[in-house]
């Protein structure tokens, strides 16, 4: 029951703080973002009465959570007895001080591409350069066009020229389906430039981009990315014409599996959550979503969002636990670890649902679901979408190893099974390798997972390594 008010409280957001959908910049003078205490279900439901915006991707229950109000909401908040701190006191000074400063910048400079955000061609020129730079294991790919004709593009990181395509687990590092979150494709950029760098100076990073296949899309949403520059800073969705003046699909409501559960989306089309008119029926999605089932071997993926410090696995929707359960808390929390121990920011970990609130039709349940991949939605840095720039060298360096370490699991666990050593090829290196580790009783021994190691074993590891990639 406390679900079930809470989900009804997410639906009565729909008509929410929308912005004009063409015409002059969005202001939002008076604006505040207030961090209320969320005792009950209920409370939540009094806010998005308000019309406010919520700004926190997750509430848990018994915490706080950040809405946007406008001015003639305060009275109202201030009369329901709810109890609340002002975050932000004028959003539009925010977004002022951050326009004044991008305008008068010079795009990081001599301080580097890490110093300040990026649009969208300035991001799409670096993977240019990044491509240029490492052509032996780097090119861009063009996944296909968003909604408005802009190309969703992605690095791909890999180097053919080692072991054989079929056999390399892919990874997926993607970032950006909501608009607004400016950090996300930052850190995604961080990730690609330190791997390119990597090659060739650290032999794990060079084990990685040899065995694995790495795409790195930062943004997903093009068109949403680009109107948050332009015309509203805190757009959410994409840029899909709804009809009736109403625009945009929450991407991340729009993936096909469980989608349309009232567990966590809206049917509602001038909701900041709407889940479209179908699954897939965004190209954005279609096109993340077609080249993971191109992939032979795709073991992983990472969807990058803003804000909160949160790491978070399947399911979204439900409260069950998901395949891999064991494997996702371990991961997860190593994940959490690693994180941690770089410039001590702790990141929640947990399963999205039991967590936090409901998510379905989200891209963590499809790719558990749908494409039988491990993944988790990091959120990173922030008490606000804008954020100081000084926030992305250290949010990349403290994520980046964690992506590494997930891409290692994934040479490590999704590998083809008769590629016993794990090097992307199949050959006689193989059975050395397996009839050492069974020699040895090694827990790798057992083959065939029954619990013992004997000539079954073998048996099992012949048939899988004839069976190749
Ligand atoms: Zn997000």
């Amino acid at each position: 029951m406390r679900f079930m008010s809470f989900i009804l409280g997410l639906f009565a957001a729909a008509t929410a703080a929308q912005p004009a959908a063409t015409g002059p910049v969005v202001r939002l003078d008076g604006y505040r973002v207030v961090r209320v205490e969320i005792e009950s279900a209920d409370d939540v439901e009094t806010m998005l009465g308000f019309g406010a915006d919520q700004w926190s991707h997750h509430i848990p229950v018994g915490g706080s959570a950040d809405f946007m109000i406008a001015p003639e909401m305060v009275d109202a908040l201030d009369g329901s007895g709810l109890v609340y701190e002002v975050a932000i006191e004028n959003v539009q000074e925010a977004v002022d001080a951050e326009n004044a400063r991008l305008r008068g910048g010079d795009g990081g400079g001599a301080r580097g591409w890490f110093a300040d955000f990026k649009r969208l061609d300035e991001i799409n020129d670096y993977m240019d350069v990044l491509a240029a730079g490492s052509p032996d294991i780097a090119e861009v790919v063009e996944l296909g066009m968003s909604i408005q004709g802009r190309p969703v593009r992605g690095l791909r990181i890999t180097n053919d020229a080692y072991g054989e395509a079929a056999c390399k687990p892919s990874v997926l590092y993607n970032a950006t389906q909501h608009a607004r979150e400016w950090i996300s494709p930052m850190v995604a950029m961080y990730a690609a430039d330190r791997l390119l760098a990597g090659y060739g100076v650290d032999q794990a990073m060079t084990d990685l981009v040899d065995r694995t296949e790495i795409l790195i899309v930062p943004v997903v949403n093009p068109d949403g990315y680009t109107y948050t520059w332009t015309t509203y800073r805190y757009w959410r969705k994409n840029r899909r014409n709804n009809g009736g003046g109403s625009y945009g699909v929450d991407l991340n409501r729009n993936w096909g599996y469980a989608w349309g559960n009232n567990n966590g989306s809206s049917g509602d089309k001038w909701s900041d959550i709407y889940r479209g008119t179908a699954p897939f029926s965004e190209p954005e999605t279609q096109h993340l979503r077609d080249w993971s089932n191109s992939r032979p071997r795709l073991a992983a993926q990472v969807d990058l969002h803003s804000y909160g410090q949160w790491v978070l696995w399947p399911w979204g929707y439900t409260g069950s636990q998901p395949p891999y359960a064991q494997t996702f808390a371990t991961l997860g929390n190593e994940i959490r670890q690693i994180i941690l121990s770089v410039h001590n920011r702790s990141y929640t970990a947990g399963q999205a649902y039991t967590l936090l609130y409901p998510v379905s039709g989200g891209a963590l349940d499809w790719f558990l679901g749908g494409a039988d991949a491990i993944n988790y939605t990091v959120e990173l840095r922030g008490s606000d979408f804008v954020l100081p720039p000084n926030q992305i060298i250290p949010n990349g360096e403290e994520v980046f190893p964690a992506l590494v370490h997930f891409a290692q699991w994934a040479l490590a666990n999704r590998s083809a099974p008769g590629d016993f050593n794990m090097d992307a090829k199949i050959d006689t290196l193989d059975v050395l390798s397996f009839l050492n580790a069974w020699n040895n009783n090694e827990p790798r021994g057992d083959f065939n997972g029954d619990g013992s190691i004997n000539t079954h074993d073998v048996l099992a590891f012949l048939n899988a390594w004839n069976a190749g990639c």
